[in-house]
């Protein structure tokens, strides 16, 4: 059988499955090998009683038009629709219960709130991230040497203003900027529930801050059952 193929693609997860579609659709036979008993590797499901669990997604980036998604969905003719949540989601914690939405004054400001010897760093620290995420150049869609001049000025530009909090925030993991910049637990706890992953760079952090200023990620598969989409918690 896999003779008769011109391309082997092992696993079956998100990456396989586009590159595997992108190569079927370049008119190549396609075979992905899948070690598990169904697809979707991490963007899986699975059930106990009357409970579905999403194993990893909570929410997905790059579903507005020129995304990556939605060119995906647009480039492969796939029949999924979207749906953009905001508030997105509620965290729950020790001393805070916070909406989180694309109003990043009301939850910063709550945050503040319940916080108050914390409301400088909560500040500077959001105010940092949307700033940052502004400037951030999108990520070309095509090599360095096929850019335009004006598109690597652009890129250039934005990458010198940005670069104070480059200096700033790059060298440093999640978990060290929350010890860094606050001294009540529960704030570090909120900031690492938004991106649980305390060994990543801080930029991780500020860019999911970001995401949700712009409300551009916080989509719901609108295609999917209601019971298996992504809701807030
Ligand atoms: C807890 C958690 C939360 C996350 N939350 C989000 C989120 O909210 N939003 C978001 O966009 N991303 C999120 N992610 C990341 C996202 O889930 C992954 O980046 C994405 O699903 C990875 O896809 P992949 O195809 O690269 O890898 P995988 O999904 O890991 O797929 C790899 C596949 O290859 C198979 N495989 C491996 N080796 C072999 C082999 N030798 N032979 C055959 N098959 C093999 C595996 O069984 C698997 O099916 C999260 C990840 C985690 C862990």
């Amino acid at each position: 059988m896999a003779k008769d193929l011109d391309v082997i693609v092992i696993g079956g997860g998100v990456a396989g499955l586009t590159a595997a579609a992108y190569l079927s659709r370049a008119g190549m036979r396609v075979g992905i090998f899948e070690q598990q008993h169904k697809l979707g590797g991490l963007a899986g499901a699975f059930s106990r009683r009357d409970f579905l669990f999403e194993q990893a997604l909570q929410w997905v980036v790059g579903c507005q038009p020129g995304g990556t998604i939605y060119t995906c969905r647009e480039e492969l003719g796939l029949t999924l629709s979207f749906k953009q949540l905001d508030p997105w989601c509620r965290q729950i914690g020790p001393g805070f219960d916070v909406l989180l939405s694309s109003h990043v004054r009301e939850w910063v400001g709550e945050l503040c709130r319940l916080f108050p010897k914390e409301a400088g760093a909560i500040q500077q620290l959001t105010t940092d991230a949307i700033k940052l995420f502004r400037r951030i150049p999108d990520t070309p869609r095509k090599p360095n040497e096929m850019l335009t001049k004006w598109e690597k000025f652009k890129i250039g530009l934005l990458t010198v203003l940005n670069m104070k909090l480059y200096r700033k925030y790059l060298g440093i993991s999640i978990q060290d900027l929350l010890v860094q910049e606050f001294k009540e637990p529960q704030v570090r706890t909120f900031f690492y529930s938004l991106c649980p992953i305390g060994s990543a760079s801080a930029m991780l952090l500020l860019t999911t801050i970001g995401w949700i200023k712009e409300a551009i990620s916080i989509t719901q598969w609108a295609g999917a059952k209601p019971s298996s989409t992504v809701s807030g918690r």
